[in-house]
Order: C-alpha cells, then sequence, then structure tokens
C-alpha cells in the first residue's frame, strides 16, 4: 500500500537507525529513573511526593476554560480500558471466558503454524496490527540495549513489532487543558486493546507475545529501529504520517519476521532551526541549542545519544501546576499541524466540532 504521506515528505529507507550513540556512555535505562517512579521514590527533587492532579479540584472550582468537571470527566475516562483491563500488558495467553471446541482442537500454543516466509507474515502481521487499530506499525530484532535495566527476557524473543496509535488531533489542539489529556489518555486505552487482540493473534499462531507499553522498554528507539519515524527536539518520534502525535507501544514475539528498514526525512536538520516546541514549553524544559549533545538535563535522560535532552523535572512540575498532564509540545510541532485538521482550537470549539 503506498503512503502518500511518506511520499511527500520524500522519506528514505536507510540501513542504520538515525541516531548517534556514545558506546562508552550508553547503558540500559533504570526504570526508577522514569519520572513517574521517582516521584514515588527519589526525594532529592521537588516533585517527591507532589501527584500531578492533586489540583483537578481547584481548577474545577475555578471555572476555567477546559479545566471543568466534563473535561476532567473526559480525561478520567479515557484512561479506563489502560487502566484496568489487564489483559492489555499480558505476557502469557489472556483469560478468556469462552474456548471454543474447535480451538481446543487445535491447541493453539502446543502446535506452531509452520513461517516458510517471515517476509509474507510480516505482511500478515501489519495488516493485523492495522484492523486491531494500530494506526502505522513496524518491525525490527530487538535491541537490547533498549530494554531496561530491571527487564530480562528470554534470548528467543528475536523481533519487535513496534506499533503507533494516533491521537486525537481535535482533543490534542487544545493543550494543556484536560481535553488534551483525553486524547492521551484515549491513546493509551487503544493501545491497550491493539496489544491484546495482537498478543492472541501471535498465540493463536503457536508462538509466544510479551505486550508492552510504557513498561518493559523504551519505545522511542525501538520505533526508530522499526522504520516509524525519527527523534525530534521535543524528545519525542516524530513521524511522517502524524509527527509526534502518537502514543507507541510494542510486542516481543519469538514469531518469525522480517525487520524493516529505519527511515530518514530530515527531522534533525528541521529541528536545529524551528524550536517552536522549545519556544512553546511553558516549563522551559526543551532546550533552545542550535546543536543536539550529549548533555543530560537530570537524572531522567538517558545519557549516551546525541539528542536535545528534555528536562523531564521541569516538565512534570508544570504538569503539577497545570493539574493535568499536557501535549504543547506535540500541538505545535509543523509535523503534527500537517495532519490536523486545526493547530490550535478553544475547548469551546472542540465541543462544537464533535457535532
Ligand atoms: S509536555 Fe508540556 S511541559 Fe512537558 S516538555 Fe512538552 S510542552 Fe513542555
Ligand atoms: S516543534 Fe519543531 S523543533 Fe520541536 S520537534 Fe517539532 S519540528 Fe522539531
Amino acid at each position: 500500500m503506498k503512503n502518500k504521506a511518506r511520499t511527500l515528505k520524500k522519506v528514505r529507507k536507510v540501513e542504520k537507525p538515525p541516531y548517534t550513540i556514545d558506546k562508552s556512555k550508553l547503558k540500559r535505562f533504570s526504570r526508577k529513573n522514569v519520572i513517574f517512579s521517582r516521584v514515588m521514590w527519589d526525594s532529592s527533587w521537588k516533585g517527591y511526593h507532589q501527584m500531578y492532579n492533586e489540583k483537578m479540584i481547584n481548577l474545577i472550582n475555578e471555572g476555567r476554560s477546559g479545566y471543568s468537571r466534563v473535561d476532567f470527566a473526559l480525561a478520567y475516562a479515557s484512561w479506563v480500558v489502560h487502566d484496568a483491563f489487564e489483559g492489555g500488558f499480558s505476557w502469557k495467553r489472556i483469560k478468556q471466558y469462552r474456548t471454543p471446541a474447535a480451538m481446543k482442537e487445535l491447541n493453539w500454543m502446543k502446535t506452531r503454524f509452520k513461517v516458510e516466509d517471515p517476509l509474507e507474515m510480516s505482511i500478515h502481521v501489519k495488516r493485523a496490527a492495522k484492523l486491531f487499530g494500530a494506526s502505522l506499525v513496524g518491525i525490527c530484532h530487538l535491541n537490547r540495549n533498549w530494554l531496561y535495566a530491571e527487564i530480562e527476557i528470554p534470548k528467543k524473543f528475536k523481533n519487535a513489532i513496534v506499533m503507533a496509535v494516533e491521537m486525537d488531533a481535535d482533543g490534542i489542539a487544545t493543550s494543556p487543558t484536560a481535553i488534551a489529556a483525553a486524547a492521551t489518555g484515549a491513546g493509551y486505552s487503544k493501545m491497550a486493546f491493539t496489544l491484546a487482540c495482537m498478543g492472541e493473534f501471535i498465540r493463536n499462531l503457536g508462538y509466544e507475545a510479551i505486550q508492552c507499553g510504557n513498561d518493559t522498554a523504551l519505545s522511542i528507539p525501538l520505533a526508530i529501529d522499526a522504520g516509524l519515524g525519527e527523534l525530534g527536539r521535543n524528545g519525542m518520534l516524530i513521524t511522517p504520517e502524524y509527527g509526534p502525535r502518537v502514543r507507541l507501544c510494542k510486542i516481543f514475539t519469538d514469531l518469525p519476521l522480517q525487520p524493516d528498514n529505519p527511515i530518514e526525512f530530515g527531522v534533525k536538520e528541521f529541528c536545529k532551526k524551528c524550536k517552536l516546541c522549545a519556544k512553546n514549553c511553558e516549563a522551559g524544559a526543551i532546550p533552545l541549542d542550535d546543536e543536539p549533545s550529549f548533555k543530560i538535563a537530570c537524572k531522567s535522560n538517558n545519557p549516551g545519544v546525541l539528542k536535545w535532552c528534555v528536562d523531564a523535572e521541569k516538565c512534570y512540575l508544570y504538569w503539577r501546576e497545570n493539574g493535568t498532564d499536557c501535549s504543547t509540545c506535540i500541538k505545535v510541532c509543523p509535523y503534527n499541524v500537517a495532519s490536523a485538521k486545526k493547530a490550535s482550537l478553544s475547548p469551546e470549539d472542540f465541543w462544537k466540532e464533535s457535532l
């Protein structure tokens, strides 16, 4: 299937992922240092035990546009599948209510479908991922540098299927309101559905699947390896189709698959001059330096990769002020704007748009 957006942006397939590593500095990143974990254990910084949503009631009472009871109701509803459906992030066969007799006879997990052609199987996997809600899907060999330091995965899991789920463009266009937070939460809940269906698809072929959201490994380098996009100044994956307006998830599997090539479409050069995310970030968390570097901003950054490091501490503390999360560095990115109907939307217009 020819992809129009990719053609327009002059996407080139390349042999190696378009990032630069300093092997002497790169270590597997500890999950403990993800900013949300540090809120719980790291007493050395200002955000320790400061929950970012504590101000919700005050904001509702203030009556600010985009922070109403209805807006927060939407935001919290959006997470329900992600938070309540355990099957979304399963490493094993998901408990099903009914097992059809025919399925028992076939004994899915004990007999394997013979994969004669990994490329053909990759096409099946990609088609299935789209059917189950992925907006983009790519395949790479699993580079274990991207696994969190605490995670061990058996060697037989050689492949990663990386999927991107588009977030609602109108919702993101209201950032930093609670409506934009709903677009984020809905992205996470959709991921849980897509992952569960894909995991079971693979298990029904007799192979294993480890379904992952933000747990287990860093999604962005895996997505770059799998040819979904490049790294932007805002610390996010920039895709040709939606810019950074996606959520990422992945499945590690022993199913034989053909990896995709990484891609390049000039993001790093564009980011050097654009700087819109940095100029619009209320927290001042995104560097304005012309060139990327190996400097890190805080211990929630992974050292050893040439990039612009987003200061996750400043970002989190702004979320706390805001009473909900923020997607402004997604909203203003020209790669998002090119794919959205409107670059910016008021909460009032968002609610009208749905009619
Ligand atoms: S999410 Fe918001 S606060 Fe955080 S870096 Fe992006 S624009 Fe800045
Ligand atoms: S807003 Fe501009 S500088 Fe920031 S990630 Fe997007 S293209 Fe790069």
